[in-house]
């Protein structure tokens, strides 16, 4: 007899309802198995949710993590390539450019300008860059320039801020001297300008989109004023006009061209009163600018 058949009578059929019971417990388990095995297989399936690295973390701080693609459209398996970070344009300021229009629009205002005075009326009113917010006044230039010979500096600094006079203070004097003493001529007889018309914050060097800026201006009153000859003073203005980045001392001694006007760069008076040692050399440049525009030579 089969150890079964002994659990046959009254007690044999709690055993039997054990049985069943075990069976049906043991069907119960295999379903829960069976289930547990399809979520399993559910969840492998589910689209896989990435873990941005820390470079990439930023955009949640902005918002922007819940506005990407779900993963699974990615591939579900690909969680580096998914947690790309949603494009940043919304967040980051647009930069900041002044458009070919702009520039267009600054040169045929200037084109516009029929004199001298005209032209220092439309700049005195230009906030075409951020200079315009932290100027005291434009400084356009000053000298009938009846000898056709323009000087150039770069910038105004604190003093011609000030003043609204270019080349002030001791450079000026210095500057004075060369025109009175040197070339024989007054201030008047020349014009004095610098290539931008406002000062930069803390006098310094200015930067390349405000020359850009500011180039339709001094283009224009070039034009006006016809000059035979411009004298550049010091690198900046001279590598502004001839378009090149240079050392004075690679410039200087030489006539250069600028739209077909004859160019000739020389040290800037502040320079000159740092380093008294180039007057010499300043002088020669100051001769040679003189030949050019026709003057005598006073000597050396
Ligand atoms: S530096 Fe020139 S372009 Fe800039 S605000 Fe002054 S005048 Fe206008």
């Amino acid at each position: 007899m089969s150890p079964q058949s002994n659990q046959e009578g009254p007690e044999g059929g709690v055993e039997a309802e054990l049985a069943a019971l075990s069976l049906a417990l043991q069907h119960t388990l295999a379903r829960r198995a069976a289930r547990g095995q399809d979520q399993m297989a559910r969840v492998d399936r589910a689209p896989t949710v990435p873990t941005a690295p820390p470079s990439q973390s930023e955009p949640a701080a902005h918002g922007a993590t819940h506005q990407r693609p779900p993963a699974a459209e990615s591939g579900g398996h690909k969680p580096v390539a998914a947690s790309a970070p949603a494009p940043m344009t919304k967040a980051a300021p647009p930069p900041v450019h002044a458009g070919d229009g702009h520039l267009k629009g600054l040169a045929e205002k200037a084109a516009g300008a029929p004199s001298l005075e005209a032209l220092r009326a439309c700049v005195a009113d230009c906030t075409a860059c951020g200079l315009a917010s932290t100027r005291t006044q434009t400084v356009f230039g000053e000298g009938g320039g009846a000898r056709r010979i323009l000087f150039l500096g770069e910038a105004p600094g604190e003093e011609e801020d000030r003043t609204g006079r270019p080349i002030e203070g001791p450079a000026g004097s210095l500057l004075d001297d060369i025109i009175t003493k040197g070339m024989g001529l007054t201030r008047d007889d020349v014009h004095i300008a610098n290539v931008i018309k406002c000062r930069p914050p803390g006098s310094r060097d200015p930067l390349p989109e405000e020359k850009t800026q500011c180039a339709a201006w001094l283009e224009r009153q070039i034009e006006l004023l016809d000059p035979i000859v411009i004298i550049p003073l010091g690198r900046h203005a001279a590598g502004h006009l001839l378009g090149v980045d240079a050392p004075l001392g690679r410039l200087r001694g030489k006539i250069h061209e600028h739209h077909g006007r004859k160019v000739v760069p020389t040290f800037h008076p502040a320079y000159l009163l740092r380093s008294p040692q180039e007057k010499r050399r300043a002088w020669e440049d100051i001769q040679l600018a003189m030949s050019v525009a026709g003057l005598p030579s006073k000597g050396s």
